[in-house]
């Protein structure tokens, strides 16, 4: 356990959600995919920190069926290529396949902390939801929302609020 990592939220983090119905949603075709400002830089910034960067990323639209899983797998591969991901990790289910993986359960973090040698006590967590930061803090990470004022905050106080993601790795980068 040696490493220190940035889990990272895609949909809100990475790349923008979009909107339907008046909700905040993740995008469904590889058209719909934007990165948003300043995330390749900052990714760069803290891979050059030292962190390993994993995605933990919840995408029960696959099992819904309302979006292909070999559209998740481009959007996947678009993000490896942009910048430098040591891993990806994606729950496929909802809530009534009680599985181990989606957030808030640690389970995609807790695995990636298995295969990278990761200690989760020197790690971060990054998110724009309550199950983010929820699962961060189940693997005992510290924990960072990004708030868009969209979704509200948890049962539990992160670390640190911030408005994107690059405003995060200056606050990881100034902890580290
Ligand atoms: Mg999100
Ligand atoms: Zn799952």
């Amino acid at each position: 356990m040696v490493n220190r990592a940035v889990f990272l939220d895609r949909d809100g983090v990475l790349n923008a959600n979009i909107e339907r119905d008046g909700k905040q949603v993740a995008p469904t075709s590889l058209a719909e995919f934007r990165l948003l400002p300043g995330v390749v830089d900052a990714v760069t910034k803290l891979k050059a920190a030292g962190f390993t960067i994993v995605v933990v990323t919840n995408q029960p639209d696959v099992a819904t069926g309302r979006t292909p899983l070999a559209t998740v797998e481009a959007m996947h591969d678009l993000l490896r290529e942009k910048m430098p991901l040591d891993a990806i990790k994606a729950c496929f289910h909802t809530d009534k396949d009680n599985c181990a993986c989606r957030k808030p359960l640690p389970g995609m973090l807790l695995e990636a902390a298995r295969e990278l040698d990761i200690d989760l006590g020197a790690s971060f967590m990054v998110g724009d939801r309550w199950r983010d930061t929820q699962a961060g803090l189940a693997a005992g990470c510290r924990t960072i929302f990004v708030d868009y004022g969209h979704f509200q905050e948890g049962p539990h106080q992160p670390d640190r609020t911030v408005r994107s993601l690059p405003e995060a790795v200056s606050f990881i980068i100034e902890c580290a």
